[in-house]
């Protein structure tokens, strides 16, 4: 069992995390989005950590960070690497763990591997997984994999219209990322993945309800949304008789129960939300004339999710005929389920057997990094931690002290029987 056993400790992991959250707190929570000041300053102290560890710090050009033995130097794409990480950037006043705790067990368990015989571990750090400074979708990933294109650096920019290359040329200057190639273009991935894993929280409630360790997640949920726009007629809510009306709220109303109703029936994972309605005008005594709702529906396999897409869409063209209402269904961003590798979940359930730690396999209902490499073709495995009570992208985020170090000591065991023995 030698090669289970693991020198990590508490302070290694936890202690690191709670340095790491301190970038960023100057409100409720983790603020730290890609290339602001707190996500720069936690760029540059991972860096030193690892440089503490022994280990290399490099950056690829957009940011994403890699933490490797010095003497696999970066280019060697010639040698297939384990990549080990997650993303450095959070939501607005998001959580402690998200992300941060993948990003810290890529760096313990990188410094843990260094020497051992088998394929080199190098943990990563992607830069922008959340979305929430560019909407690019997945850009860090995406860069680090070589696929994201010139033009996008330009085509997204945030909220005060600082563009992803502008953004990028300042983290640069602060030693954030690497030269970039000719006009600022992307250049080649440092690094070449032989297989992909990511640590994460749960961000739900199952593994804390079930009292398990581990989830091993085998797919990962795509989704379909959808903008409707709903018009009837504006009327006095005093003297417009009920069978004269041309209410959209009440249609949209019975678009919102459809769609949970056939997200029910679907049965697990599949879930289908609306999560934004917006009636117009908004008054006491008018019968609203044109209300805007937002639905999404997710589902871990393709063809399901296409038939739940098409049963709510079908259900709403339904409602707004039935009441003669006019209705606009606008597509909106989609994302296609996506399963992990299965070789690499095996390996991992047979471990957590054998380390007796109660786990079971799941779907992620949320989007991961983990979900562009797999697409990408790279066998890729996403493991869970229990979130408490499921909470996520909040200040009130939380995982027990000895569940992340279960974690973060499953993952180093992990790498270990994969470097030696990775599936064919
Ligand atoms: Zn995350």
């Amino acid at each position: 069992m030698s090669q289970h056993t693991s020198e990590i400790t508490a302070p290694d992991v936890v202690g690191r995390l709670e340095r790491l959250a301190r970038f960023g707190a100057d409100g409720p929570g983790v603020t730290r989005l890609t290339y602001d000041d707190a996500w720069c300053d936690a760029h540059r102290w991972l860096a030193r950590e690892a440089d503490s560890l022994g280990l290399a710090a490099t950056s690829d050009w957009a940011g994403n960070l890699f933490f490797h033995d010095p003497a696999l130097g970066p280019g060697r794409t010639d040698t297939p690497v384990i990549l080990i990480g997650s993303h450095l950037d959070s939501v607005v006043r998001g959580g402690r763990y998200d992300g941060a705790y993948g990003t810290v067990a890529g760096l313990v368990v990188a410094a843990a591997s260094r020497g051992l015989p088998g394929l080199p571990v190098v943990g990563f750090v992607t830069c922008e997984e959340e979305d929430s400074r560019f909407h690019g979708g997945m850009m860090g990933g995406r860069s680090l994999l070589g696929r994201v294109g010139d033009a996008e650096l330009d085509a997204v920019a945030d909220r005060d219209g600082v563009t992803w290359r502008q953004a990028l040329a300042a983290a640069r200057e602060r030693g954030c990322a690497a030269p970039a190639g000719p006009n600022g273009s992307a250049t080649a991935p440092p690094f070449r993945p032989a297989l992909q894993l990511e640590l994460h929280i749960e961000q739900g409630p199952v593994l804390e309800a079930q009292r398990l360790g581990l989830g091993i997640v085998e797919r990962i949920a795509g989704y379909r949304r959808w903008i409707a726009r709903i018009e009837g007629e504006s009327s006095h809510s005093g003297t417009t008789p009920m069978a004269m009306r041309r209410d959209t709220l009440t249609a949209a109303a019975e678009m919102i129960l459809a769609a949970e109703r056939l997200g029910r029936e679907a049965g697990e994972p599949a879930v289908a939300t609306a999560g934004f309605v917006r009636p117009e005008p908004g008054l006491f005594n008018v019968v609203p004339g044109a209300c805007e709702l937002w639905l999404e529906v997710r589902h871990d396999r393709p063809e399901a999710l296409d038939d739940l897409a098409a049963g709510v869409a079908e259900r709403c063209w339904e409602v707004a005929q039935g009441r003669g209402l006019r209705l606009a269904l606008e597509e909106g961003a989609a994302q296609t389920p996506t399963a992990l590798s299965p070789a690499l979940a095996d390996v991992a359930a047979r471990l957590a057997q054998e380390l007796e730690i109660a786990h079971r396999r799941m779907t992620s209902g949320a989007a991961h990094d983990t979900m562009i490499f797999a697409q990408a073709g790279i066998p890729a495995l996403l493991v869970f931690v229990p979130s408490r009570a499921g909470v996520s992208h909040s200040p009130d985020e939380f995982t027990s002290e000895s569940d992340l170090l279960t974690g973060v000591r499953f993952m180093d065991a992990l790498c270990r029987r994969l470097a030696e023995h990775p599936p064919a």
